[in-house]
């Protein structure tokens, strides 16, 4: 039997109308609008997307989104200093600078100068921590997004075998945290893994998160497990494609998750929900 597809367009949708009905109730009981700032530096034309979809998703939900371009040769006081004026600032609840930063600019050093309760990406190292003590502030909104699929998808993540591909900090790090929060057993996968393709076919849940077009095949799945894909992987005839081949691995999945259209809207959707969090608990409501 075929996999089910995962629809993260109409979920995300489903979230979405729930966060503009919060941001509504906010509004009405506080006068208060959750505010993000986006800061993208340079022109890298990927970048110049996420930060305008995620504008757009800002505009339909009631949230107020800032958006700070910045040239490439920004130095890095210049964008330090920025962030600080928006930690200041009352109205904005939320911070994201868009990834990756020109080379002169050490990410490291940007990332820590957001303050920790605006840090609605969880990238900073207070979030991170509090991550992995299992009582996060702010949690990555993809692999938030991504708990959330499975939990749409009504999975067993407890005592389950999961199987992270990719060790990122934004991605694969915060991923295994959460399933392991959630009891999977956890096994976080990298370039430097063994026989990746029996670790791969031991679990119930796979996700795959290392950027590479097609590179899990169906022989790598166990047969009935969710694969869920994050990669985002633009072809040389501009097809988008993720990190999982599709078209086999939807014969021997249970649950598959498309790209685009599946962890993508989930992600934003995810990033609104931080937003309007951070709005929440800046008023006292959390
Ligand atoms: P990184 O490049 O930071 O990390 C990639 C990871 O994959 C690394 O840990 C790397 O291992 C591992 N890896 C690379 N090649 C292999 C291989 N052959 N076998 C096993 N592991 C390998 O990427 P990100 O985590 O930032 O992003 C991963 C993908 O997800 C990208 O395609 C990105 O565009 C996409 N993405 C999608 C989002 C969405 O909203 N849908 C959001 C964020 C990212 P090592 O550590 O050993 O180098």
């Amino acid at each position: 039997m075929a996999a089910h597809i995962f629809d993260g367009k109409a979920l995300a949708q489903r979230i979405r109308v729930d966060i503009e009905k919060d941001v509504a109730i906010l509004y009405e009981k506080t006068g208060v609008r959750p505010g993000l700032a986006a800061i993208l530096v340079g022109d890298d034309p990927a970048s110049a997307i996420y930060v305008r979809n995620k504008k757009m998703a800002c505009d339909k939900a009631g949230l107020v989104a800032h958006e700070h371009r910045l040239s490439a040769n920004t130095t890095q006081e210049e964008l330090l200093a920025l962030i600080q004026k928006i930690n200041a600032d009352p109205a904005i609840h939320g911070i994201l600078v868009q990834l990756p930063l020109p080379p002169h600019i050490d990410n490291r050093v940007v990332l820590e100068a957001i303050a920790p309760h605006k840090d609605v990406d969880g990238f900073h190292p207070y979030n991170m921590g509090r991550l992995v003590e299992g009582d996060p502030v702010f949690v990555p909104c993809t692999p938030k997004g991504i708990m959330a699929m499975l939990d749409a998808i009504e999975s067993s993540i407890e005592g389950a075998q999961a199987v992270v591909l990719g060790r990122s900090t934004i991605v694969g790090k915060p991923m295994a945290l959460l399933l392991l929060h959630r009891h999977a057993t956890v096994t976080i996968c990298h370039s430097r893994t063994r026989d990746l393709s029996s670790v791969c076919r031991q679990a119930d849940i796979v996700i795959a998160a290392i950027g590479k077009p097609h590179f899990i095949t169906a022989e790598m799945i166990k047969k009935g497990a969710i694969v869920i894909d994050v990669g985002i992987n633009r072809l040389d005839d501009g097809a988008l494609v993720g990190d999982v081949d599709f078209e086999s691995v939807k014969t021997q999945a249970g649950w598959l998750s498309p790209v685009p259209g599946g962890v993508g809207p989930m992600t934003i959707a995810m990033l609104l929900q931080n937003t309007l969090e951070s709005a929440q608990r800046a008023v006292g409501w959390r």
